[in-house]
């Protein structure tokens, strides 16, 4: 008889997203002439940058002769992508991450939830309340949490993120092998100094442990004090892994192409206490489970670091933060207390209410969709994630809906 892995069935039984949509469906149903607004989902609405679209295609005719096709590509990625991403992204900021310690590939989504199958099973981990979803999944799809109760897993240490900390949680209380960190941050937009940061890395080394740091929205920091890589931070490459990713920096979401840092000199170790290369291992991983991105978006996402890349994929990031900016102001001026939107596309407002009841007023009254902060964790109850990916037209209408039912 075959048998399931029994572990999905721990699983919680509706995935937010799919919940949100079952709700906006009916909703339509109800009023098929009210048009809704989605500020859920956190999807970008705008064009790949030009100079993407030019490197895509040019690629693409390289494909379409026998000279110059390309058949399977090296699966960390090409040279000419991993060197632009250490230049640009790297070194420029004073981090020492070499091009052969970049694995090139599709998603941030797929390393952020792969990356836990090289440590052991019974690693002790650590994961921020309100997350992410994915980190916290794809460790009880392998087996290491516990049952679900009351909004949370067995055998998870839950990092506590609330207005009192800003959403920057403490250090644990209790000893840990591995660190889910995310800056700046989905769902409620807080970032992190350089200063804090450091003491996350001192407690990694302290204590032989890793920080997953998942950087997706760095090109959205606007203080030039806020580090965009956990590199920035001394010590940090003995201690790290930083995910990226071009989805939301230049609109890739559809297009697919991201990237995980693994440093040579990070280490972790057997029950008996030897060493072993986390690059050697992540190495194997994805050699051996990913053929490679294809090779025309490689080409469009080297292309960002281009002059015109750069300047256009600046131009994309201002404009969702101008967006970021009016969420920010008219909540406020709504008597919300918030936290977010000024280095992140994300507003996390607090609602005064339960977070689903007040999704349900917002879809209903305002005909807007955000997402309610319970989803992302039971430290979530009592806020929204409005995401400020969409056209100012929408937002500036979804602006004014809000006002009007808020004030009715
Ligand atoms: N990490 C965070 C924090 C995200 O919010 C997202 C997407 O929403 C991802 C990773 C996934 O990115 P990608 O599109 O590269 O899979």
């Amino acid at each position: 008889m075959i048998q399931i892995n029994a572990h999905y069935l721990k699983l919680k039984a509706s995935y937010l997203f799919s919940e949100i949509g079952k709700r906006v469906e009916a909703y339509q149903q109800q009023h098929p002439d009210a048009p809704v607004i989605r500020l859920g989902i956190g999807d970008v609405t705008r064009a790949l940058p030009d100079a993407c679209i030019h490197a895509f295609h040019q690629a693409i005719d390289e494909m379409a002769e026998d000279r110059s096709f390309r058949g399977y590509g090296p699966e960390e990625g090409y040279a000419f992508l991993r060197e632009a991403i250490a230049e640009n992204d790297f070194k420029a900021r004073g981090a020492d991450i070499g091009a052969d310690e970049i694995f090139v590939s599709d998603g941030a989504k797929c390393d952020t939830g792969n990356i836990q199958e090289i440590f052991d099973i019974n690693t002790r981990i650590a994961i921020p309340d309100p997350v992410y979803p994915a980190y916290l999944d794809t460790n009880v799809m392998a087996g290491r949490t516990g049952a679900y109760h009351d909004g949370r897993y067995e055998g998870i240490v839950y990092l506590n993120g609330n207005a009192e900390n800003g959403f920057i949680p403490d250090l644990p209380a209790e000893p840990v092998d591995l660190i889910y960190l995310c800056f700046p941050n989905n769902p409620t937009g807080a970032t992190i100094t350089k200063d804090q940061l450091k003491q996350w890395v001192d407690y990694a080394a302290a204590n032989k442990a890793i920080i997953l740091f998942d950087a997706a929205y760095e090109a959205f920091i606007r203080d030039d004090s806020l580090p965009h890589s956990i590199y920035e931070i001394d010590g940090a490459r003995d201690v790290a892994i930083e995910f990226r990713s071009f989805s939301k920096t230049a609109g890739f979401t559809g297009t697919r192409c991201a990237y995980t840092v693994v440093p040579k000199s990070l280490m972790a170790y057997t029950a008996t206490g030897e060493a072993h290369s986390v690059h050697g291992l992540w190495n194997r991983r994805h050699s051996t489970k990913f053929n490679g991105v294809s090779y025309p978006v490689q080409r469009a996402a080297e292309a960002v670091y281009s002059t015109a890349g750069k300047a256009q994929m600046q131009e994309l990031v201002n404009y969702y933060m101008e967006n970021a900016a009016l969420i920010r102001k008219e909540m406020q001026a709504l008597g919300h207390t918030l936290i977010g939107g000024e280095n992140s596309p994300y507003i996390w407002v607090a609602t005064g209410a339960d977070s689903w009841s007040f999704f349900d007023m917002l879809l209903e009254n305002a005909g807007v969709v955000c997402t309610p902060g319970a989803g992302f964790g039971t430290c979530g109850e009592g806020y929204i994630r409005i995401s400020a990916f969409n056209s100012h037209e929408n937002v500036t209408a979804a602006m004014s809906r809000i006002r009007q039912a808020l004030k009715s």
